[in-house]
């Protein structure tokens, strides 16, 4: 339980962090304009192998060797939190991964607002 305390401490910083951004990144981030809107972020330590989010959103989601769920493409960004960037095209498929994941290890980040969505 102590871990996941600290798990979701880390998290929350991140998260925070991406809030504080500066407005120049915030700026290039709006810019893309349909692009790149949101940001998954996987904390795969809490990932329990339910696969729900390989059902909701197989683009971006697969199982491994280990039974834990792989963010496809996402880059490595603390240990063991994995984040990538998505359009809005592939953001319905996403949040219902995030809301289906019984874990709550995937989280999605407005990029343009800093809100945290799920
Ligand atoms: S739904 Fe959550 S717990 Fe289940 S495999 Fe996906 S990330 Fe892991």
């Amino acid at each position: 339980m102590k871990e996941k305390n600290t798990e979701t401490k880390e998290i929350l910083d991140k998260i925070k962090e991406i809030r504080n951004d500066n407005p120049s990144k915030k700026h290039s981030a709006s810019h893309v304009g349909n692009e790149t809107k949101y940001r998954i972020i996987y904390e795969r330590d809490l990932c329990i192998g339910v696969a729900a989010c390989v059902m909701s959103s197989p683009k971006y989601w697969e199982m491994d060797d280990e039974g834990k769920a792989i963010l496809k493409n996402g880059r490595e960004v603390s240990p063991g939190i994995f984040e990538i960037e998505i359009s809005e095209e592939d953001y319905a498929e996403s949040f219902e991964a995030a809301k289906e994941c019984p874990v709550n290890c995937i989280h999605i980040i407005n990029l343009e607002t800093g809100e945290k969505i799920i």
